[in-house]
């Protein structure tokens, strides 16, 4: 039995599915985990020591390159003096301000340990704000995994959700509306419905959870108008595209203003981190300002904020986005030759250091989409490059991510592992 099986049955003995998060145990792509026991720049390497081209970077956050060693030497000297101590600190200060800096919408934030806690806060703090209890949220956008965000569309346009796990009250969910993404004629519809009714809208403004989607200009304009309108929050939920699609995130390509963002994944370098943020005047209803409640035992966490400020600093450097960009521009036109060459239906897209691999013919521009694509196609595509070394997340329906460690030679190396995996795809 090879290592990372051993460790699979005994993780499974100890821990439900033997994973702490569920698309790690590969149950949409069969087979067993990698255990991965160290990361380095573009790198892992898992439990039998087989090193892999990494491009999950831990979902997002590994956008330096992983165990960077100016992040680990910022680790080193904020955990020397102590681990965390449940009182403001002034390192708070510095990053606050500094995403501040980066992203204008943001006029007060507040840090919290990860993104379902940033998304669920932002969500109760946008209905204090307005005294509306309806949310909406769009089909195949993951906004963490709180009660009300779990929730699929009901059976009519205009009904409520019903929840898409178990556990959850449908009465919870009766509160969420989802609305298909890309829709602009059911977005007007839901407003002119029940516009005043809606505390806020909660978005993946390009989204990265049901592969990589991209929404269309009509569609964020209509959105950031229509919320305007009708006194509804519009929530960005940035925290797979802050700082990763571009510095200043989807909301600084698109050109739009949204009332409160939330932020997480690469603002943390690796460590748990992350934020909500906004308008002040909506900040200003959390307590202990405000009667919107909100807090953590671990917020704000000194050795995470040093983690978390030292990426902000790397990826502030002249030229790393150009880089980033060019380096997954290089990857996906390289994939998407291979495939030709080798006859594979498939298409690529990418914004800044994110990408989307689809085995369809044409880009998706939904959910339903998505689904369609030819997941078998996936599977053994996603198999195949492991076996080459090659590591994409474990999922048809995940983006993967591009780091500042992944050079044009490593590139290279991908795409010719491609083109053998396409090939033996063909036969
Ligand atoms: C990852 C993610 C979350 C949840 O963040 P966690 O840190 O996993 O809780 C929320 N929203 C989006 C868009 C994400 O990609």
């Amino acid at each position: 039995m090879n290592r990372n099986e051993e460790l699979f049955n005994r993780a499974k003995a100890i821990i439900p599915g033997g994973v702490n998060s569920p698309v790690r145990a590969f149950g949409s792509v069969g087979g067993v985990p990698r255990f991965i026991k160290k990361a380095q720049g573009a790198f892992v390497w898992d439990a039998a020591d087989k090193q892999y081209i990494d491009y999950v970077g831990s979902w997002g956050p590994a956008i330096v390159g992983h165990a960077h060693p100016e992040v680990l030497e910022a680790v080193r000297e904020a955990a020397v003096d102590g681990l965390s101590f449940g009182a403001p600190t002034e390192v708070e200060i510095v990053i606050a301000e500094e995403i501040a800096k980066i992203l204008p919408s943001v006029e007060q934030l507040r840090l919290v340990s990860s993104g379902t806690e940033a998304t669920m806060s932002a969500i109760r703090l946008a209905r204090g704000y307005t005294g509306r209890d309806k949310i909406v949220k769009f089909e195949g956008c993951y906004h963490g995994h709180s009660d009300s965000l779990l929730v699929k569309a009901g059976s009519g346009l205009l009904t409520f959700g019903n929840p898409s796990s178990a556990g959850v009250p449908a009465d919870f969910t009766k509160h969420t509306v989802v609305l298909p993404y890309n829709d602009t004629e059911a977005l007007k519809e839901a407003f002119a419905g029940f516009g005043h009714e809606i505390a806020c809208v909660i978005i993946e403004p390009i989204a990265g959870n049901m592969n990589l989607v991209k929404p269309s200009s009509e569609f964020v304009q209509t959105l950031r108008r229509i919320t305007e309108e009708n006194g509804s929050v519009l929530i960005y939920d940035e925290v797979m595209t802050g700082f990763r699609v571009a510095l200043g995130g989807a909301q600084s390509l698109h050109g739009i203003t949204p009332d409160l963002t939330t932020m997480g994944k690469v603002i943390g370098g690796g460590m748990p981190l992350a934020a909500f943020g906004g308008k002040k005047e909506i900040m200003a209803c959390i307590s202990p300002l405000g009667g919107v409640y909100q807090a953590g035992t671990l917020s704000g966490n000194p050795v995470a904020v040093a983690a978390g400020l030292k990426t902000l600093e790397i990826i502030q450097r002249p030229g790393f986005y150009e880089n980033l960009t060019a380096r997954t521009e290089q990857l996906v036109n390289g994939l998407a030759e291979a495939a030709r060459a080798a006859g594979t239906v498939f298409t690529a897209d990418s914004v800044g250091g994110m990408f989307g691999l689809y085995f369809a013919g044409k880009k998706p521009e939904t959910y339903a989409d998505m689904t369609a694509s030819n997941i078998e196609n996936f599977k053994r595509f996603f198999h195949g490059m492991l076996e080459e070394g090659v590591a994409f997340g474990p999922s048809a329906y995940e983006a993967s991510f591009m780091s500042a460690a992944h050079t044009p030679e490593l590139i290279e190396d991908t795409v010719k592992a491609a083109r053998k995996v396409f090939a033996a795809m063909s036969v």
